[in-house]
């Protein structure tokens, strides 16, 4: 599988670029290695099944929720098992129609274009996103004034996985053209323990089941949260001179990053505060 990564920037939480690296190597590979999400993994299962049977390309799909609940992750899978490339861009990246057409122009049949941000493409672009996704065609107007001509241009059939941490923001007409709408929620700390359990094999660490409890319930909800603890853990050890990530590890670890037991920093302590 081919894979232009044109551009990724979440909206929030965004990940240094050394953490995105590391989340890519972490990054489920498998079905086998993405825990929890149940019903949206159902959801796409029989999407997919469906498809496949039918030899056709997938409907345009829809996720949305908190960053880092793994909407790009399950975009890789959902290519990897139609078998076809993904093509990696976002809302604010593709500003003009001009953009939106030569990345469309440029898909083989049956790939897909993954949007992290759609909620971020600016009016025009959506609008020519329209009939690409409906009609799989390209509107293109030749010339100005009178003279003005629309050149239709056929597309390949493709498939768009838009991604949104803001569905709120998104207008109906465009919502309304994905086939399907999943939302992914926070995780419960049982999922995330698994996910932390899965990446410190991948890295090789040895972790006490009580650490990996910590970190879950440190983790607000979210695998990628639950992933960056890990590694910051990680670092701790490996200063410490220690092999194992245990309880005097990330005891330090938190209180040194100011993390509590809720997984609250000291910014959220104080917006709190300022709340009350
Ligand atoms: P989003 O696109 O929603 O911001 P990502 O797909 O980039 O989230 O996920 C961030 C990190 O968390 C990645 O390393 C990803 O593999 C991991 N992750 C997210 N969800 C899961 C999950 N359900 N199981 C395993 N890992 C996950």
């Amino acid at each position: 599988m081919n894979e232009n990564i044109k551009s990724k920037t979440p909206s929030t939480e965004s990940p240094t670029p050394e953490e995105e690296k590391l989340f890519t190597s972490l990054r489920a590979s498998h079905w086998s290695e993405f825990f929890g999400a149940e019903k949206v993994k159902h959801a796409l299962h029989i999407a997919l099944t469906a498809a496949k049977k039918r030899k056709e390309s997938l409907e345009h799909i829809l996720l949305y929720g908190p960053p880092g609940l793994g909407k790009t992750t399950l975009s890789h899978l959902i290519a990897k098992e139609m078998g076809v490339n993904i093509r990696i861009t976002s809302g604010p990246a593709i500003e003009r129609s001009g953009d939106l057409a030569s990345i469309l122009t440029n898909l083989e049949p049956g790939d897909v274009l993954f949007i992290d941000e759609i909620h971020r493409l600016n009016k025009v672009v959506e609008e020519t996103l329209y009939p690409a996704m409906e009609d799989y065609a390209l509107d293109i107007v030749i010339g100005k004034g009178p003279s003005a001509r629309t050149l239709r241009l056929d597309l390949p059939k493709f498939t768009i996985i838009g991604a949104t941490t803001r569905i709120g923001l998104m207008s109906a007409p465009l919502r309304d053209r994905f086939g399907i709408v999943q939302r992914l929620n926070f995780y419960l700390p049982d999922a995330l323990e698994i996910i932390i359990e899965n990446a410190a094999k991948k890295l090789k660490l040895k972790l006490a089941a009580q650490s990996k409890k910590e970190l879950a319930q440190r983790a607000r909800g979210t695998p990628r949260i639950a992933l960056k603890l890990l590694k910051r853990a990680r670092d701790f050890a490996q200063v410490k001179g220690k092999e194992n990530i245990d309880q005097s590890v990330l005891d330090e670890a938190f209180s040194l990053l100011e993390i509590d037991n809720l997984g609250l920093d000291d910014s959220d302590r104080r917006l709190l505060k300022a709340l009350i």
